[in-house]
């Protein structure tokens, strides 16, 4: 089964949706994250916990770096997906950034769990889950051959973040 070994979960989503804030409360204590150089031309930091691999990865406005970032889709066992919740301009760009990651075969052919962090729910003004849903798409989508999770999370204090990956872990089992 999936339960055994490393697994590969990619974390993306628009830039200043608070992926580098969230990820401070997965990582170990003192973790050591790898950063690629600038020349790659986005940011793709990776670390470990547990039998849990991270790769997180920035996506906004690289369209032109796709073909690049693809090939992190190889051997993924799951995708986290952060939007900001307060930014109602830039949902339909994200809708349009999670389409891409749902269209790609390693998700449409192994029933990869998409978990969605429904991020900066602190805010004053934040869509609620179940907005975000919908703005996403996500309502639409069949839980059967994607199972899919969304979170409200306050990634500057953690709320949510655990919550989260619990449901992620169990998924995966
Ligand atoms: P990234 O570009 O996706 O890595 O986003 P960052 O983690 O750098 O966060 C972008 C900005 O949003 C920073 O100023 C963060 O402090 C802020 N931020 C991130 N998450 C939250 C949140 O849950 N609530 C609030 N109020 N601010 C947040």
């Amino acid at each position: 089964g999936r339960s055994r070994g490393n697994m590969r979960i990619l974390v993306v989503g628009l830039d200043n949706s608070g992926k580098s804030t969230l990820i401070e409360h997965i990582k170990p204590n003192k973790a050591s994250t790898f950063e690629a150089t600038p020349t790659v031309g986005f940011q793709v930091q990776e670390f470990a916990k547990n039998n849990l691999n991270f790769t997180v990865i920035d996506m906004s406005g690289q369209s032109r770096y796709r073909t690049l970032w693809e090939h992190y889709f190889c051997n993924v066992h799951a995708v986290i997906f952060v939007v900001d919740s307060t930014d109602r301009v830039r949902m339909c760009v994200a809708k349009e950034e999670l389409e891409e990651v749902l269209k790609h075969d390693e998700v449409q052919n192994s029933g990869m769990p998409i978990l969605v962090y429904a991020n900066k729910g602190d805010l004053p003004g934040s869509m609620s889950r179940q907005e975000c849903a919908d703005e996403l798409g996500l309502s639409g989508l069949n839980d059967e051959q994607t199972p899919w999770h969304i979170e409200k999370s306050n990634a500057l204090v953690g709320l949510g973040v655990e919550e989260g990956v619990n449901w992620l872990v169990q998924t995966l089992q």
